[in-house]
């Protein structure tokens, strides 16, 4: 989304995201093809499987729950769950044949995930049994409000939030995570900060957490605080003042790990190491 306006201070040139931050913060030059020339970029199993687990998740909330046993709803759930899996994966099928992964490759994520939501599944028992309630009460009560998407016109910085959880006078703002990280890392770290200024400016108050639903490992949250405020203050600052150029000299390389690994490259490998031309991509 590209723009050319002042909001008080600030001179936004783009919406910026978590995303775009953490872009720029990895490789400028990676920023400078991905939002400036807005080149195209290429699915991975990682993402199209991420995209499948958050369908699967947020259409969790919206089983109908009359017909399951109130002494059985563990494997009901586990087997709704399955059944959304299944459902999300195909309607991807495309995307998943562009990957030209082998079959057993596509299979072994396929488990994979299966095994990451059925883990979150457990948690959510968890929760059902320490809700104290019957089963359909504790369903509805844990239900969040799922995929809100905020801007703040005032920070040129917009997210889609999977999860606004409130409980027992608790405000949680979630996100999932499909990655193998069982740690809140500076980019988690700085998404959180995001949420908690994009929370704070609609709502005029803080939500009492933000956290993340690490698929693998559980969750993890954090205090939403002034601090987190004044970290995701300053990185919007930051993002808005350094990519106002479009001269791609202002977007140096970071030449590191994430150009090349043992099973796949950047984007835009080949433009930078390749010599091969921006109008041929
Ligand atoms: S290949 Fe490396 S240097 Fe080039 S844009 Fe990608 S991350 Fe940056």
């Amino acid at each position: 989304m590209v723009m050319d306006f002042k909001e008080g201070d600030i001179k936004i040139k783009r919406i910026q995201s978590a995303s775009s931050i953490n872009t720029f913060k990895q490789c400028p030059r990676k920023y400078f093809y991905s939002y400036v020339l807005e080149l195209p970029t290429s699915d991975n199993i990682y993402q199209v499987r991420g995209n499948i687990a958050h369908s699967a998740l947020e259409h969790f909330f919206s089983i109908n729950t009359n017909h399951i046993d109130e002494h059985n709803y563990e494997k009901h759930l586990k087997v709704a769950m399955q059944e959304l899996l299944v459902f999300h994966w195909r309607a991807e099928k495309e995307r998943l044949d562009k990957l030209k992964l082998p079959e057993d490759k596509i299979q072994h994520y396929f488990e994979d995930t299966l095994h990451m939501l059925i883990a979150w599944v457990d948690l959510f028992c968890r929760k059902i049994r320490s809700a104290k309630k019957s089963f359909k009460e504790a369903f509805a009560y844990l239900t969040p409000i799922a995929e809100q998407h905020f801007i703040s016109r005032k920070f040129g910085v917009q997210g889609f939030i999977d999860a606004i959880e409130i409980q027992d006078g608790k405000t949680r703002v979630m996100d999932y995570k499909t990655s193998s990280s069982s740690e809140l890392t500076d980019e988690y770290l700085l998404q959180l900060s995001i949420y908690t200024l994009l929370y704070h400016e609609k709502y005029g108050k803080f939500p009492d957490e933000v956290g993340l639903y690490l698929l693998r490992h559980g969750e993890k949250t954090i205090k939403a605080d002034e601090k987190l405020l004044k970290l995701a203050e300053k990185e919007c600052l930051e993002i808005h003042r350094r990519t106002l150029s479009d001269d791609i000299e202002d977007y140096p390389l970071n030449p590191g790990p994430l150009c090349k690994w043992s099973t796949g490259q950047c984007d835009f490998y080949n433009i930078c190491f390749k010599n091969k031309k921006i109008n041929e991509f």
